[in-house]
């Protein structure tokens, strides 16, 4: 039996023991495709809530939105404010009920490097400076992370910490972006990856499968293409449509069907074949789990969708 170098096994391996992940969403951030600078109303699919479950409704007075040109950021105490909140908020919780003794601070709504670079630095050293923390994981997109922002990264690696970007790819193909409203192609993702690594910074690629207009093969070359332009982890998930969105729109009109279980299992057996063993699969199911989920209904239980999943790997000898 393979065994697949999951998240849990990584952390076990590298840091000696469990590592619990702490999702953090905070008040002011956007994205470069919802704020109208490259585009508005963001990817067809987002919901950022249901992607980002601990994302709280924040307050709603303020009306400052974080971007590149922001000059001061009148949020900032607030946001190291929460940022300390859900960080101690969560870890006692882990500490308490499963022993977790390190954490990782994971910066997870919206795009988490799509602000001043101050205030991502003075929210990147506070996260680092809560007691065992190993390091930060940060989520972004390919066309907002800075020259100085890397070095930075860079810097905290050199002091021996753990950094990762985890890049939304979602496609390779420009079709499929342009379609989905991402507001960027593909172009420069693979460069934005090598200047990552360079820096001693991990990539992650997030893909999703069951995007519209794609065939199985579109997908699995979505992931061969990030497999050959060199990654660390890779987070895949299926597509999901969620009521509110431009997506929820085309499915109630006939015009998205989404992936089916079978066909996302397959593509997950074939996809864990193809990803090298030092890849860290983090992530092969999505779903929500409340009234927002409007289509596919498999995915309203992740742990069924994981219970299918790992019967089938281990059918051809996988184990996740
Ligand atoms: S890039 Fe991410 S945060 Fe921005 S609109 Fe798309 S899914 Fe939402």
């Amino acid at each position: 039996m393979r065994v697949v170098l999951s998240v849990g096994r990584y952390f076990k391996k590298r840091f000696g023991g469990r590592v619990r992940k702490i999702p953090i969403s905070l008040q002011g951030f956007t994205c470069p495709n919802i704020d109208g600078s490259l585009a508005k109303g963001g990817c067809i699919y987002c919901d950022n809530e249901s992607f980002s479950p601990s994302l709280i409704k924040l307050d709603k007075i303020s009306q400052v939105k974080m971007n590149f040109s922001l000059t001061t950021n009148p949020l900032l105490e607030k946001q190291l404010h929460q940022l300390e909140e859900q960080f101690y908020w969560h870890s006692e919780f882990h500490q308490r009920k499963f022993g977790v003794g390190k954490y990782m601070v994971y910066f997870q709504s919206y795009t988490n490097t799509y602000a001043p670079f101050d205030t991502l630095k003075a929210l990147y050293d506070k996260a680092l400076s809560f007691p065992n923390v190993v390091g930060l994981s940060i989520g972004t997109r390919i066309d907002c992370v800075e020259d100085r922002l890397l070095e930075l990264l860079g810097e905290y690696v050199k002091n021996g910490k753990e950094i990762w970007l985890e890049y939304g790819i979602q496609s390779v193909y420009d079709k499929t972006l342009e379609l989905t409203n991402r507001a960027h192609s593909i172009a420069g993702a693979k460069e934005m990856f090598e200047k990552t690594r360079a820096k001693g910074v991990k990539v992650c690629a997030h893909l999703i499968y069951g995007l519209p207009e794609e065939s199985p093969e579109m997908m699995l070359h979505s992931l061969d293409c990030v497999l050959e332009w060199g990654i660390n982890g890779i987070k895949i998930h299926p597509l999901y449509v969620v009521n509110g969105t431009r997506l929820a729109k085309l499915y109630k009109e006939g015009k998205y069907e989404p992936i089916t279980m079978e066909c996302f299992s397959d593509l997950i057996v074939e996809s864990l074949q193809r990803i090298p063993a030092d890849v860290v699969v983090q992530r092969i199911s999505a779903g929500a789990h409340d009234d927002t989920l409007l289509a596919p209904k498999w995915c309203f239980d992740k742990n069924i969708q994981m219970r299918y999943l790992r019967d089938k790997l281990k059918a051809v000898g996988i184990e996740y």
